[in-house]
């Protein structure tokens, strides 16, 4: 048996994973286990933007952050998490800055920053109506690369101990704690087991359940599974944000940096549509919104030459005929070169259109997770609905649900989800390890995972397994994406437990060790099958319309009924069930007199 101790094992080495070995190396023994290589990690493909209120080209403050966080999230958000996540922002950006991070600058040097969807401030005409405010920090529209980097040249600078290309497939479960984690090398086929006092899931999203998506094809959800197999529920795992802005039909990702630099979406009438869903946001409304209306506007016939698409159009001329450059001026197609040049590069490459000359063509594409596993404030596993914790075990970035983004994340606010809560991970994780022992060795951890993988091994391989995953992508695309009623959501159940029954016979060609993807595959493919299992239950448990998840046939809010997290469990093949948590709400007392301190509200931008 290959074996390694450790204080903290962090498992993902993106932005969570890597600021949490940055903070839990600074005491105590830790190793950073990842299947990818750490700088492959999708923080890298990050573009716009990290949030926070650093009022460096306008007057902002972290509680207009926090307002905008909470109502983005349709109210469904932890209000002590996003407080934290958006006064901690403000110094995680400067931590950031001196560990060398390359910000783009303003003219005097400070951090420039720029406007993105939903973050607004109070207009300063006293109307009481809020107006778009830049606070989205950014390295060109490349900034998650920029992070990546600087946070990994920090962790080989402090010694931090890498596993490149191990793959978790287990975690060390004993009487309801957590002692370690198993992973396969992928590069030989042996199996090691990581023994440690605190391990930390933080494996990113799992936008690979879906059809079109802007995530990276290694982004599988595999944290949140394996730990949903070990009787951890998952979290609001129903609200799963569509950006608007894919390129058609591939989903590759075009930055909401492009709409805040002034970018403007129009109809196949070649109409500013969203003047008529978000009149005071328009174009700058939160992402949930902004993907119903193309939808609608796709239904009602107005998608570019009737088919399934509008265009987004950062032509300069454009920019300037409607005033939305974030500075008021006009600008040139140079400047517009500068601020976007990857996204650019990417039109060119892949859609071959020139975005400086013509307006591109985009669908919404499956993004982010707003769920995964339910954690406290202090990043450790809960799995009740009273918030006991699991000992041992820990969640940051993507794959946890802390809750800060509620029902619909605002961009620029994951990235700085993973470098606060990534912080307070790492020193969570290392308070722990402190006060604790080892447990025994453990015995035999390995035994469930051989089991796992001969199984796979021995399979007959009936049908490829590339073929499940299309359909389980397609039933999910057209049963649980944007829109959903109670009848897809039916269909999209019994379309995954029928390939669920399907995908216990399905083998792999290579039977050997060494560098077998194939294996891999299919175990990461069964993770997303668990995923949208979970997805699905919660969806149909729903029955309200709420930030990211829109029940056409209960198309309100309904909090008296509603408004609560959802904790879905497994407790047997194919059969959840739900519970539910209460929303984190900040009550404020004033002469006796109990309030709250962000009342709900209608949401409307
Ligand atoms: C194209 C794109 C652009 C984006 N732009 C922005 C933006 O501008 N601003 C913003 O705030 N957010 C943005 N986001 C969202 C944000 O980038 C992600 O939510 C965030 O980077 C996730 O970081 P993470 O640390 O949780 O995981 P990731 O960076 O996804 O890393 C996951 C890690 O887990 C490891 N891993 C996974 N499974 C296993 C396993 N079984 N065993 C071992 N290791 C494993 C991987 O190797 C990897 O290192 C964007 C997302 C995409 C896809």
């Amino acid at each position: 048996m290959n074996y390694h101790r450790f204080d903290s094992i962090i498992v993902g080495a993106g932005g969570a994973g890597l600021m949490a070995a940055l903070e839990s190396s600074k005491s105590v023994g830790t190793a950073v286990v990842s299947k990818l290589y750490p700088t492959r990690s999708h923080t890298g493909a990050a573009q716009g933007g990290i949030a926070a209120a650093l009022s460096n080209l306008e007057e902002d403050s972290w509680e207009n952050h926090a307002y905008d966080t909470i109502k983005g999230g349709d109210f469904l958000v932890d209000q002590t998490a996003a407080e934290i996540l958006c006064r901690e922002a403000i110094d995680a950006i400067y931590d950031l800055e001196h560990m060398g991070l390359p910000f783009d600058r303003t003219a005097d040097g400070r951090i420039s920053q720029r406007r993105f969807g939903g973050h607004t401030k109070p207009s300063p005409d006293g109307s009481g109506k809020r107006v778009p405010v830049m606070r989205a920090c950014h390295a060109a529209d490349r900034t998650g690369h920029m992070i990546l980097q600087t946070l990994y040249q920090q962790c080989i600078k402090q010694g931090v101990t890498f596993f490149d290309e191990f793959h978790m497939l287990d975690l060390i479960m004993e009487d309801g704690e957590c002692h370690g984690i198993v992973a396969i090398e992928i590069a030989t086929g042996e199996l090691h087991t990581f023994h440690a006092k605190s391990v930390l899931l933080s494996t990113g999203g799992f936008g690979r359940i879906f059809k079109v998506s802007s995530n990276a094809y290694a982004l599988t959800g595999d944290g949140p599974a394996i730990a949903w197999r070990h009787g951890v529920p998952l979290e609001d795992m129903e609200f799963f944000q569509f950006h608007p802005t894919g390129i058609y039909r591939l989903g590759i990702l075009l930055s909401e940096a492009c709409r805040g630099d002034g970018g403007i979406m129009f109809n196949g009438k070649g109409e500013r549509f969203m003047e008529t869903y978000a009149p005071n946001m328009k174009d700058l409304a939160s992402r949930d919104v902004c993907s119903r209306a193309i939808y609608q506007e796709v239904r009602a016939g107005r998608g570019v030459g009737g088919k399934d698409y509008v265009y987004l159009d950062i032509r300069a001329e454009t920019i300037n005929k409607y005033g939305t450059s974030p500075t008021g001026g006009t600008v040139d197609s140079h400047w517009v070169e500068h601020r976007l040049p990857d996204i650019i590069d990417f039109a060119r490459t892949y859609l071959g259109v020139d975005p400086i000359k013509e307006p591109m063509p985009i669908q919404p594409t499956a993004h982010y997770a707003m769920g995964g596993v339910p954690t406290n404030i202090d990043t450790e596993v809960i799995r009740d609905p009273s918030g006991t914790v699991v000992p041992g075990l820990y969640s940051a970035g993507e794959s946890a649900c802390v809750s800060v983004h509620g029902a619909n994340r605002l961009g620029t606010n994951s990235l700085v989800d993973l470098v606060v809560f990534g912080k307070r991970a790492g020193r969570a994780m290392a308070e722990h390890a402190r006060q604790t022992k080892f447990s025994t060795k453990p015995i035999d951890p390995e035994a469930p995972t051989k089991q796992l993988i001969e199984g796979v091994l021995a399979r007959p391989r009936t049908e490829p397994w590339v073929k499940i995953r299309d359909e389980m992508q397609r039933t999910m695309m057209d049963n649980c994406g944007v829109y959903r009623t109670g009848e897809t959501l039916t269909t999209a159940k019994n379309d995954i437990a029928q390939l669920q029954s399907r995908y216990k016979s399905t083998g792999v060609q290579d039977k050997g060790s060494v560098f077998n993807t194939g294996l891999l595959e299919v175990l990461e493919l069964g993770c997303l099958l668990d995923l949208a299992e979970a997805t699905v239950a919660s969806a149909l448990a729903r029955k309200e319309s709420r930030g990211a998840h829109s029940r056409e046939d209960f198309p309100d809010r309904d909090d008296t009924n509603f408004f609560g997290h959802t904790l879905v469990y497994r407790v047997g093949e194919g059969e959840t069930s739900i519970a539910y948590k209460d929303v984190d709400v900040i009550t404020l007392e004033k002469d006796g007199q109990v309030t709250t301190k962000y009342p709900l509200e209608i949401r409307k931008y």
